[in-house]
């Protein structure tokens, strides 16, 4: 089987020196813990915004942004999709818990980009059943911004859809390049 669907073969031995790696990061939190002082911070964010971004490893959301504790919602998924959870996600950060400002990061280099929906048909043929998701793959990533932004702004369930800004983050450099909804 040598589909885009299978498995990676293993790899990184490194992560399982000194136990694995979830071992590593609960010994990790309570050296977190040790230090960490409660802010006493309710849990609406403070600059009342809702971050949608890639899971990408490389991009740290809370340092590329100036962000700290307590700023903000951050809602993440392969490619940074507005997908229906996505929008529960938002719907609960709007109506529940007071954001206003949605801003979507997707990037360059991104694992979509090299997906197409046959990893759908793929997937089934290996466990004969069919996801109900869609992978969401693209081409163009500032296409695939817009699109997200129209997903937003025309969502029923969102009362706040009047700042409403997309970007792509630059891996190799860090930059943010602001996508214009219109063009
Ligand atoms: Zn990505």
């Amino acid at each position: 089987m040598t589909t885009s669907a299978s498995l990676p073969a293993e790899s990184a031995p490194e992560a399982s020196v000194g136990g694995s790696v979830t071992d590593r990061l609960v010994q990790a939190n309570q050296r977190y813990a040790a230090k960490f002082s409660d802010p006493g911070m309710d849990a609406r964010p403070v600059l009342q915004v809702a971050v949608v971004a890639c899971m990408d490893a490389r991009l740290d959301l809370h340092a590329a942004l100036g962000l700290e504790l307590g700023d903000c919602h951050t809602i993440r998924n392969a490619g940074g999709v507005v997908t229906d959870d996505t929008i529960r996600s938002l719907t609960i950060s709007q109506r529940a818990l007071g954001t206003r400002t949605v801003i979507l990061i997707h990037h360059t280099g991104c694992g979509l980009e090299r997906l197409t929906e046959d990893f759908r048909h793929e997937l089934e043929d290996e466990v004969g059943q069919r996801p109900a998701w869609a992978v969401e793959a693209f081409r163009d990533v500032d296409q695939d911004v817009r699109q997200s932004m129209q997903r937003v702004r025309t969502n029923p369930f969102l009362p706040f859809k009047d700042d409403v800004r997309g970007f792509v983050f630059d891996v190799h450099t860090g930059l943010l390049r602001e996508i214009d909804p219109s063009s």
